[in-house]
């Protein structure tokens, strides 16, 4: 079975809210529309508790302070995301944010899966000039992306496992069956990818 290998599970997509005073305040409208992820690299922020993750401003604040609270200009980013990024902009014009080789691409915007991709090992490559500037930029290429991809990878295939199993239990297989020990050395390999995952937040 082929698996699309987008940089981001879904693609985010912000919705209508009602203006808010502060950028702050738009925290939960944004990890819902990320759907809890980092806008430019994917990782979710849901097993890292620790980590607070950020609002990153597409078009820098400290140069467009006027878009501070434009939700449109708002992205939820992990902080390894937005702290790359800082206040890097081309040119002066917040509706320029690329001159197709140089710049960033509106992690809500089609274009972004085009100039990135996903390879199987879970590495974020450019997969044109811009691209490859993003990835620069944004140290994308951090193993850390790759590692928590694996993992969240292994953690969709070990539920398939788990269903395979109760299946299995309900046809009353015997517990010592090929099927059985094949899907519980399977089930053993995901944990010890998982594992990554912690190595990768600490
Ligand atoms: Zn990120």
């Amino acid at each position: 079975m082929t698996e699309a290998r987008l940089v981001r599970n879904q693609m985010p997509v912000r919705t209508a809210v009602a203006a808010r005073d502060t950028y702050q305040a738009y925290r939960a409208d944004l990890r819902r529309d990320f759907f809890n992820a980092c806008g430019y690299c994917g990782d979710e922020d849901e097993r890292v508790d620790s980590v607070v993750y950020h609002i990153d401003h597409f078009a820098p604040k400290t140069k467009f302070p006027t878009l501070e609270t434009a939700y449109e200009n708002l992205v939820y980013a992990c902080r390894y995301c937005n702290v790359s990024k800082s206040d890097h902009w081309i040119g002066n014009d917040a509706a320029v944010s690329h001159d197709g080789t140089r710049g960033f691409v509106d992690p809500c915007s089609d274009a972004y899966e085009q100039h990135l991709v996903r390879k199987e090992s879970g590495a974020i490559v450019g997969a044109t000039e811009l691209g490859k500037y993003v990835v620069k930029r944004l140290k994308l290429n951090l193993i850390r992306h790759e590692l928590l991809w694996q993992a969240r990878r292994a953690r969709r295939l070990r539920r398939d496992v788990e269903q395979l199993l109760a299946l299995l239990e309900s046809r009353g297989e015997d517990e010592g069956s090929d099927h059985h020990k094949l899907l519980k050395r399977y089930r053993a390999l995901n944990e010890a990818i998982e594992d990554y995952e912690l190595r990768a937040h600490a």
